[in-house]
């Protein structure tokens, strides 16, 4: 039993909720007080917090926002930065109520400090092994992205022997308008997840066909409230895509994209999926819940998240 619709516990019950986390770039993820350590660390640079965040009620374009990420890849360029950022944002996440998270980044090299990608990678996973340790209340994986910007043909043959090895993809699709037959190619993949699939099912940029497929083949989808709303690719919080998604019972994830830079956090935009598109608790329970099915990690760790998960209910559903 549900204890009615008043919600009086409201952002309190979005933090208890156990939370999975999917769609989380690094660097994107980097809070304003890790900012500000590491703007401490490079004067010279003379960066501010305005540079690197978008504020409350403002927004960017997507050319804008990648503009900012340059501007936090100068900030983050030793491994001992990549160190501090993951350990920062794991903890943050962890603060957040997030069980599991699937942290992606590209790996990176820079001259000048002597980081190789390799060591970009190794500093990742040293940050996870560090959180691990310290027994942090938080499953932490890296996801190894790949910056896709340029010709999706180019990347179509490493993305299939990838999956071939048996690996799994979560791809960026329909991010933007006109990209139909992009979608067209990256869909022929077979992804394991979308990220976003935003103009799927748009009357500008979508096609019904590509919808059919996505569902008739239930990938699911990594959707990202505030992100689309702050970079402008969707025009407010109710025409959302979550919504037409949700409502065809589709497997529909929530996550932050890079809560950084959104300046969000993943209970944030569960409660303003549930107060957007009228939740009920169970509801939100449920999408949290069902948000495990689409890990990549083993069945054995989905069993054992279930658990906790069901271990937590009656505390957090207040039975
Ligand atoms: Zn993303």
């Amino acid at each position: 039993m549900e204890t009615g619709q008043q919600w009086p516990w409201k952002t309190d019950f979005y933090i208890q909720l156990p939370k999975v986390e999917l769609h989380a770039h690094l660097n994107g993820s980097i809070s304003s007080n890790t900012m500000k350590k590491l703007i401490a660390k490079k004067p010279h640079l003379k960066v501010n917090d305005h540079m690197t965040m978008i504020d409350k009620g403002k927004k960017w374009t997507l050319e804008e926002c990648f503009q900012m990420f340059q501007v936090i890849h100068q900030l983050t360029t030793s491994a001992e930065d990549v160190l501090m950022v993951t350990k920062d944002v794991i903890k943050e996440f962890a603060d957040d109520g997030v069980k599991y998270l699937e942290l992606r980044s590209t790996p990176r090299g820079e001259n000048a400090t002597g980081m190789t990608k390799k060591t970009y990678v190794e500093s990742i996973l040293e940050g996870i092994k560090q959180c691990k340790q310290e027994n942090l209340d938080i499953d932490v994986r890296y996801l190894m992205a790949i910056d896709r910007r340029g010709q999706a043909e180019d990347f179509l043959e490493p993305l299939l022997e990838a999956k071939k090895a048996g690996l799994k993809l979560a791809l960026h699709l329909a991010e933007g308008q006109n990209l139909l037959e992009e979608t067209e190619m990256l869909l022929g993949l077979l992804p394991d997840r979308i990220g976003h699939g935003t103009f799927l099912n748009s009357s500008e940029g979508g096609s019904l066909d590509q919808v059919d497929f996505v569902r008739q083949h239930r990938i699911p989808l990594e959707l990202c409230l505030t992100s689309n709303i702050k970079s402008q690719t969707v025009p407010s919080y109710e025409q959302h895509h979550f919504g037409f998604w949700f409502s065809a019972d589709h497997p529909s994830v929530i996550c932050t994209d890079d809560k950084g830079v959104f300046a969000t956090y993943l209970s944030q935009e569960y409660q303003l999926a549930a107060e957007t598109f009228n939740l009920t608790p169970s509801q939100v329970w449920d999408l949290s819940y069902e948000s495990i099915s689409y890990i990549f990690a083993s069945d054995n760790t989905k069993s054992e998240l279930r658990k906790r998960w069901n271990h937590l209910k009656p505390k957090v559903l207040h039975f």
